[in-house]
């Protein structure tokens, strides 16, 4: 049987549509055409999540590009633009009960579908043309909405302290769902599977690494590889379902300490702990201020040593050009122009094409990334870790 292997980024964000906002928080030219236009080249993924797909904003200019021709809604679900697949998504924000609210990911076949989910969260919510906005209806509701229109929703970033279900509001999915059988959930990039895997409850979802793009350059820091039927939406919803031949054949993700909430962090006395043991106060300073780690939360919640299912897929590190030291805006054009795409050159491209494209010293800092011969500072408080080269 024939499928195709391919690798997805499924979840980017839209800055700009017709010429007005829809996220404030992201970059101007992180638009539709622009990102049809870039990442094949640049980035080789085959897939993209464009989870502000809800936005009537975001809608226009999807129609306006099917009339241009530029996209083509596919059979099973999804509109390919050449080699790209879209798959219309949304990013929401729930209240919970007991404290705070979470971010959830609802993907859609189509806009007919997306549309129908905008419509039904209208009455709830105060501005659609916005990305990732509050809606007030529990995500129990909002995951029987998704489905009722012929999608599936998952929490997003499950485990960060800002907007992650189990990172901010609830120790486990049950308390949340209920009976409701969940797909899988957004690792986000402070946690792997390894250290998701320390809770019990989550080893019948599949675990999805995706970017959460704010711009262009950070579309594929993180993606999956798939082995689907076909490339479209519903090989991709059996794939991350585990059914028929569909799979994730691998998780690529960024190294959790480079991530923004890895460790606890104390704004008060301006400390990323890098403590040995899970920190949940800072001795001497209040405690409403701190903003807890991934790293932390999860040794808080986990009940089991690191126990990956059978059907997990291997979990690949990668550091992304534009986190590496020494390599500038210039060597990384050079290496896309010269070596191919971004994804290849961090993974796959051996010494000699690097230090080609680069020098030797440049090769040689992308080859210790691949190999973790790099010394990593963990990331806290919405700062990114850093990469040191000792
Ligand atoms: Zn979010
Ligand atoms: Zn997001």
């Amino acid at each position: 049987m024939s499928g195709v292997t391919c690798y997805a980024d499924l979840h980017i964000h839209i800055g700009r549509a017709g010429g007005r906002t829809v996220k404030v928080t992201a970059s101007d030219d992180l638009t539709l055409p622009r990102i049809i236009e870039y990442v094949p080249r640049r980035k080789g993924l085959a897939i993209l999540g464009i989870v502000d797909a809800a936005s009537p904003l975001v809608q226009q200019e999807f129609v306006a590009l099917i009339e241009e021709g530029m996209l083509t809604p596919v059979k099973g679900g999804g509109l390919a633009a050449a080699d790209l697949l879209l798959v219309p998504a949304a990013e929401i924000e729930l209240p919970h009960n007991a404290c705070g609210s979470a971010h959830y990911l609802a993907y859609f076949p189509g806009l007919e579908e997306v549309k129908a989910f905008a419509a039904e969260l209208k009455p709830f919510m105060t501005n659609p043309n916005l990305s990732t906005q509050l809606v007030r209806l529990t995500p129990g509701e909002a995951y029987d909405l998704a489905a009722a229109c012929g999608g599936f929703l998952i929490p997003a970033h499950a485990f960060t302290p800002h907007k992650g279900v189990l990172g901010a509001c609830a120790a486990n999915l049950v308390e949340v769902f209920g009976e409701r059988a969940l797909i899988g959930l957004e690792l986000g990039l402070s946690a792997d599977t390894q250290m998701a895997d320390t809770v019990s409850g989550l080893c019948e979802l599949t675990f999805l690494t995706s970017s959460d793009a704010h711009s262009l350059a950070k579309i594929g820091r993180e993606y999956m590889q798939f082995s689907l039927q076909e490339l479209n939406f519903s090989s991709l919803e059996a794939a991350l379902r585990r059914q028929g031949p569909n799979r994730v054949i691998a998780n690529y993700g960024l190294a959790p300490k480079l991530g923004k909430y890895h460790r606890t962090y104390c704004p008060v006395c301006n400390t990323i702990f890098t403590d040995p043991h899970p920190v949940l106060f800072c001795p001497g300073c209040p405690q409403d201020k701190l903003v807890l780690g991934v790293w932390d939360r999860l040794q808080q919640i986990a009940d089991q040593p690191s126990a990956s299912p059978s059907h997990r897929p291997p979990y690949v590190y990668q550091v992304p050009l534009e986190m590496l030291p020494g390599l500038g805006p210039k060597s990384i054009q050079r290496l896309i122009d010269l070596v191919g795409p971004e994804k290849y050159v961090l993974n796959t491209a051996p010494y000699a094409e690097l230090a080609q494209a680069i020098g030797r010293r440049g090769a040689e800092v992308i080859i210790a990334a691949r190999s973790g011969a790099l010394t990593l500072v963990p990331g806290g408080g919405g700062r990114y870790g850093r990469v040191r080269l000792h």
